[in-house]
């Protein structure tokens, strides 16, 4: 049995999905925490000798796989010898269109502009990171252990490999306090960066205060004031509002928005903006269902 993925993007839904490391090397996002949650505590890498295994059991087992996706959250802190064998190892046992996978900044970032282009050469096509926030502070805050700055040099390092950025944004993540400084600095790193998708979520936050993903401390302590379901909405807005029209795919790809748009911001960002609107303009009592049956998951 090939070890299976604990999460994986929504749009690689399709894909062969081959396990590099196991959970989280950080560990550390207050606003996370979900591996240990969901029982994967420890990180660790697996052995080319098992992935190369999984791979041949998956391409067996799934002849007509188009794509290929390689997790946990940061596969790349396996090493570059891991990383790429096993991109090599998959490709060379099946012509996949396409191989993703997560990628955190920092581990980019240390990687360097050679090493990048090295997984380019390996047969990595694109990389999902959690950008969440464009501002510093919180992102410090958060203990996401990347900055903005960190994130422009990253994109322009793929964008010369020619890997395809592809970036989750948290709505919520500045709390009531601080949502427009979120959404403002987001705007504008996006803007600076263009990656080729961004992809919008909802920050849920799991559990419950006495056992629960780490923010839930600061809840308690009154230091982080929860969005609510309009101003996540507002924050969408704004964000929209402020992002050029950009050659970025924005997609709110999963279950837990509020409200679903999704288009191209060079062609689609208005006719975007419009929808939201229509949906704030909505009675009271239809946008209260609305919130009321949007689930919160991960
Ligand atoms: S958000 Fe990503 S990097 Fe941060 S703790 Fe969670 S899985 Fe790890």
């Amino acid at each position: 049995m090939p070890e299976s993925l604990i999460i994986r993007p929504p749009s690689e839904w399709r894909s062969l999905l081959v396990r590099i490391t196991r959970g989280c090397n950080w560990n550390r996002c207050r606003f996370c925490g979900i591996y240990p949650a969901m029982g994967q505590a420890d990180f660790s890498i697996r052995s080319l000798a098992e992935i190369r295994r999984d791979i041949d059991v998956l391409v067996l087992r799934h002849p007509r796989a188009e794509t290929a996706f390689f997790g946990d959250a940061d596969p790349l802190a396996a090493g570059m010898e891991i990383f790429c064998d096993a991109a090599r190892y998959l490709r060379q046992r099946m012509p996949v269109q396409r191989l993703t996978c997560y990628g955190r900044v920092a581990t980019l970032h240390r990687l360097g502009p050679e090493n990048i282009h090295r997984l380019a050469a390996a047969g990595l096509d694109r990389i999902h990171v959690g950008l969440e926030s464009g501002d510093a502070e919180i992102l410090r805050r958060q203990r996401k252990g990347q900055s903005p700055k960190m994130v422009v040099r990253v994109a322009r390092w793929l964008r010369e490999a020619g890997i395809e950025l592809s970036c989750y944004v948290l709505l919520g993540l500045g709390g009531r306090d601080q949502w427009r400084r979120h959404i403002t600095e987001t705007a504008r790193l996006i803007n600076r960066i263009e990656p080729g998708f961004v992809r919008v979520r909802r920050l849920w936050l799991h559990g419950n205060v006495e056992n629960g993903c780490p923010l839930w401390q600061e809840v308690r302590a009154g230091d982080f004031v929860e969005q609510d379901p309009e101003g996540t909405v507002r924050e969408l807005e704004l964000l929209l509002e402020q992002l050029r029209p950009l050659e970025t795919f924005l997609a709110c790809d999963h279950a837990n928005n509020y409200v679903q748009v999704s288009g191209l911001l060079r062609e689609e960002r208005d006719q975007m903006l419009a929808e939201v609107r229509d949906f704030l303009a909505l009675p009271e009592e239809r946008r209260q269902a609305q919130y009321a049956v949007i689930g919160s998951r991960i």
